[in-house]
């Protein structure tokens, strides 16, 4: 693995690789790996020939009281994981690097960045989709890996790859979940034993959602209330219990079609986000909770999936198709 920190170095590297015919992924992060990153890594190693993953504490993305300065860090371990992957490029640029001046120039994606996270990291999205463009002009991947536990942002990536023609393809990869269900994220560093036990409740209250469409609820409000009072009653301080539909994150009338039910939650200081999505085609519903991994997560793990009803694929946002938003 070659670790690398400036642009231009990047960019030669990868036009070499592309000139000789081979394919490029680019996993983008903001480190301090866990299993999810892990998995997008390794599903770029299976597709592509030159494996990039960048590291990037990108500060456009983060609100002025957000946890920019204490985001968990540990270049070391990092490089180890990456390593471990298989992954040929390791990107570790500076800010000056890569912001050498403000950046005048941002990319927006209006209609779906307003709401879910939007709403109250009203700068996030922008700040998300000018440094994915930025590493798209300078990597030049065939295919990009974003996890579904970021269900919004990657909408709003595949949307601008769309609305700007930009030649790559967007994979979202399933969300991997520590052995209790809790969504896995650099963020659980910060819980404290009673947080980190109380966090699994937003898994709980998720999967007990599943539940009740399964058992033939229909009306999205009442799924949502449920949880809301099962997250309310484990100690979650809910920042928004949203139902919508895969597609566009349109708002939804009723319990049908391809869906997403996604929550933020705070957990003493720390926001945390989790989704889950459902098929309903009449009686029919097929759940996907994600990937639950078994033990440590520093080994290769054995995954079990928790997709309840007919094995099929994600409808829209499956690990070998390009997404598509209409
Ligand atoms: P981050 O370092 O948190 O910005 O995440 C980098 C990439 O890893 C994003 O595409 C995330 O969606 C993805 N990711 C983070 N956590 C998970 C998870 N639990 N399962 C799957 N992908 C994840």
């Amino acid at each position: 693995m070659i670790a690398v920190d400036r642009i231009d170095d990047l960019r030669a590297h990868c036009d070499a690789a592309r000139r000789d015919g081979r394919r490029v992924g680019l996993v983008p992060t903001m480190g301090y790996f866990h299993e999810g990153h892990r998995s997008l890594m390794r599903t770029a190693r299976e597709q592509t020939d030159l494996v990039v993953t960048t590291i990037f504490v990108n500060p456009l993305q983060f609100g002025p009281n957000e946890d920019l300065d204490a985001y968990p860090r540990d270049l070391a371990g990092d490089s180890d994981a990456a390593q471990g992957e298989g992954v040929d490029i390791l990107f570790t640029p500076s800010i000056a690097e890569m912001y050498p001046e403000p950046t005048r120039t941002t990319v927006h994606v209006a209609g779906l960045t307003e709401g879910l996270c939007g709403a109250a990291r009203p700068t996030h999205f922008d700040g998300v989709t000018t440094v994915v463009a930025k590493l798209f002009a300078i990597v030049g991947p065939c295919t990009a890996y974003f996890g579904r536990k970021d269900y919004q942002q990657v909408a709003v990536v595949s949307r601008m790859v769309a609305d700007l023609d930009l030649p790559v393809s967007v994979v979202g990869c399933p969300l991997v979940r520590e052995p209790d269900g809790l969504a896995m994220s650099s963020r659980n560093a910060y819980l404290s034993s009673d947080e980190r036990w109380r966090a699994t409740g937003i898994f709980q209250a998720l999967r007990d959602a599943a539940e009740a469409v399964e058992r033939g609820e229909r009306d999205p409000e009442a799924l949502r209330t449920g949880i809301e009072h099962a997250g309310t009653h484990l100690g979650l301080d809910l920042e928004y219990v949203e139902v919508r539909r895969c597609t566009d994150l349109s708002t939804v009338t009723t319990l049908a079609g391809d869906l997403l039910v996604a929550v933020a939650a705070r957990v003493g200081g720390t926001r945390l986000i989790d989704n889950i999505t459902l098929q309903i085609s009449g009686s029919e519903v097929t759940t996907d909770l994600g990937v639950i991994t078994q033990g440590s997560t520093t080994e290769p793990q054995r995954k079990q999936s928790f997709r309840r009803g007919p094995q099929v694929e994600h409808p829209r946002v499956d690990s070998n198709a390009r997404i598509s938003l209409s």
